[in-house]
């Protein structure tokens, strides 16, 4: 059964994460992909992955994706966060690094982390 991964950007990462998931098309291809609700639309419109999209992130989607890891349903998060601005749901998305963190999930950033990620995912 294909690993499955979470996309999510905030919204001044969205061109970021929909670029490098152009570039990695290939790679990704091979993975279950879920996203917040607003991000998988990104994705699929403009970079034309498939995605199962959750609810959006700041009305619950990053809840929804903790319980994943909580579940252990998740094989690895991309998480692109905007270091630049303060957000409304800044609580979920503490929550779900922290589950990330205390579940080991693999965790991407940014897209430095991403590329290494995907590799390591690829690489099995
Ligand atoms: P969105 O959610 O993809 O629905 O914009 C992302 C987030 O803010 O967590």
């Amino acid at each position: 059964m294909a690993k499955r991964i979470a996309l999510v950007a905030h919204d001044a990462r969205k061109d970021i994460i929909v670029e490098w998931a152009k570039a990695n098309a290939e790679a990704l291809s091979g993975f279950s992909i879920c996203a917040t609700g607003t991000t998988g639309g990104r994705l699929q419109k403009d970079a034309g992955l498939t995605v199962d999209r959750l609810l959006s992130g700041p009305l619950g989607g990053d809840a929804q994706l903790g319980a994943m890891i909580a579940e252990g349903r998740l094989d690895a998060l991309f998480f692109f966060i905007d270091p630049l601005s303060a957000l409304p749901h800044d609580v979920d998305v503490k929550s779900l690094l922290r589950l990330a963190i205390l579940y080991d999930t693999p965790l991407a950033i940014n897209k430095a982390t991403a590329d290494a990620v995907l590799g390591h995912l690829v690489r099995g």
